[in-house]
């Protein structure tokens, strides 16, 4: 091990890993410090993303969407299937080798960069020094011409539901339940509640989710969060909004104690998982000499290009503001190295794409309609169900819909929202199109395959000028 780099990269996951590969292919001299460790002991790269975060979870997401299409659907197309039986071992091992392939490969892009992978914890010290710990042996100090700090985030923990990973739960724990539990509550229905109540609710559990907002996903259009609201809940999910949860006892069951409108109430549950959002990882990541300044909810304060305020240290992905998403974070961490390298490098922060994988998808980027009326921005909608479309009706999955927000007098998209089949790949296409500054009538004017589901944006885009073909405008 050397112990002078261009870069050190504290964090490999894919703020960090993208940032060390993208200042390897630049010709700088990398290592990325990373602590890692998987239920096995082994150490990974990936970080919450590849390992306990959105790859294991779109995993089990797709094991469970089988399973429900063959109890549920297939006999609709004429398919009769007898004997089906559940088996949730091999359902979470085959999410751990999709997790193991993944990570090997970030291990082989490692390899093939010449970037070093230093296992343990990473501290940064003043003048661009980084203290290493390996996981077995002593500190040791690295010099280095810049330094990435990409260290993610961890659950937020409450009070009220202490966790303990066996009946109470993190994410991290929640995608290695063993078997169905036949009562599942969730605190929190945000991003990772409904992913995960989505999974468990499939493969039989009586899923309650306790929400504290009066709003249902607040962040997400209202239109198109109160129509995923009615389809969530006609699947089964329990949706409870404005609650408080006051204490959790634990006994055979978990009994979970909260509060709502309607005063004070009571659930019991077998498993019960902590889904309340995520804070910055960045307990010992600097020394007490260090003047790193973070924000008031202990961010690592950054400006546009993600630069801190310690000249040479730049930080990157979920340890700063903005959107905890794996891709804003890579796009980040190859900002950074471009402009380590003396190139260009950007962010545009205001096409950054949601997704949440549930059934129908919510795909969102811009700005929403409340956003818009609170800015007092003029604007024009269009909307388009997929219920129209022949290619949803053939895939019978006639649900959701696609909505369009232009300037009222520019034309210029705004936003657009989708809640419906394929949301995750359909809100590329508004990405694309607001990324080059597009108006709602350069969408309505390119020719979208029939039957696709992206005719859905097609009609959308045209009914912003009420000029949809397959709908009354
Ligand atoms: P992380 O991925 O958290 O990686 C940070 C790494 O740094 C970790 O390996 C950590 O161990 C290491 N580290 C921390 N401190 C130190 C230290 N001092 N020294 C050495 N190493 C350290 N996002 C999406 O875009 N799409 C999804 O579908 C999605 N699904 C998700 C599902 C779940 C259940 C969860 C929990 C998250 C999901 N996310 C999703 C969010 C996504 O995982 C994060 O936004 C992303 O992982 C952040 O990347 P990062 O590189 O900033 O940090
Ligand atoms: P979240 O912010 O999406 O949802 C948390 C929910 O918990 C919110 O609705 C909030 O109002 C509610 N809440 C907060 N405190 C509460 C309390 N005490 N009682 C009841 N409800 C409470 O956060 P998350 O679901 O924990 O996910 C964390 C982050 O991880 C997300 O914000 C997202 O950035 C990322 N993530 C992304 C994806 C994806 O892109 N598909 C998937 C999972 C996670």
């Amino acid at each position: 091990m050397a112990n002078s780099y261009d870069v050190i990269v504290i964090g490999a996951g894919p703020a960090g890993y993208v940032a060390a590969i993208r200042c390897a292919q630049l010709g700088l001299n990398v290592a990325c410090i990373d602590e890692f460790r998987r239920k096995d002991g082994e150490p990974a790269l990936g970080g919450t993303c590849l390992n306990v975060g959105c790859i294991p979870s779109k995993a089990l997401l797709d094991s469970s969407e089988q399973y429900h299409k063959v109890n549920e659907e297939l006999a609709g197309h004429g398919i009769n299937v007898k004997g089906v039986s559940l088996d949730v071992p091999q359902m979470i091992s085959r999410k751990d080798k999709v997790v193991a392939d993944l990570t090997g490969g970030i291990r082989q892009l490692f390899k093939a960069n010449k970037i070093e992978w230093l296992q343990g914890h990473g501290k940064l010290l003043t003048e661009r020094r980084v203290e290493f710990t390996p996981h077995k042996g002593k500190a040791q100090t690295l010099q280095a011409q810049n330094v990435i700090l990409a260290t993610g985030s961890k659950p937020i923990d409450i009070g009220a539901a202490p966790v303990d990973e066996e009946r109470i739960l993190t994410s991290d724990a929640a995608l290695e339940i063993s078997e169905v539990p036949k009562r599942l509550g969730v605190i929190g229905a945000g991003v990772i509640g409904l992913e995960m109540g989505s999974v468990w609710n499939r493969l039989g559990s009586k899923v309650v989710l306790l929400e504290a907002q009066d709003e249902f996903l607040a962040p997400v259009d209202q239109q198109v969060a109160r129509d995923a609201k009615r389809q969530f809940e006609k699947q089964g999910l329990d949706i409870r909004l404005g609650c408080r949860v006051t204490e959790t006892r634990k006994g055979k069951t978990v009994s979970v104690h909260y509060e709502d409108k309607d005063g004070k109430q009571n659930i019991q549950v077998d498993k019960l998982i902590v889904a309340v959002g995520r804070r910055p990882n960045t307990e010992g990541l600097s020394h007490d000499d260090v003047e790193l300044l973070t924000d008031e909810r202990g961010f690592v304060h950054v400006n546009d290009h993600c630069e801190t305020n310690i000249p040479g240290v730049y930080a990157v992905g979920d340890v700063v503001r903005g959107p905890m998403l794996a891709h804003k974070g890579s796009e980040e961490g190859m900002m950074v190295a471009e402009l380590i390298a003396g190139q260009p490098g950007h962010v545009n922060y205001e096409t950054i794409p949601w997704v949440i994988y549930t059934h129908p998808e919510i795909a969102w980027v811009g700005k929403t309609e409340a956003q818009l009326k609170k800015a007092g921005t003029p604007y024009k909608s269009g909307t388009f169900g997929f219920a129209a479309t022949g290619r949803a009706r053939a895939m019978d999955y006639p649900v959701g819909m696609v909505k369009i927000l232009a300037h009222a007098e520019t034309d210029r998209i705004l936003g657009v929202h989708i809640g419906g089949p394929q949301a995750s790949e359909l809100i590329t296409e508004a990405v694309v199109a607001m990324e080059f500054s597009a108006s709602s009538e350069d969408l309505a004017r390119t020719i979208h395959a029939h039957p696709t589901l992206s005719e859905a944006v097609h009609e959308a885009a045209l009914s912003v000028d009420k000029r949809a073909i397959h709908k009354a405008n």
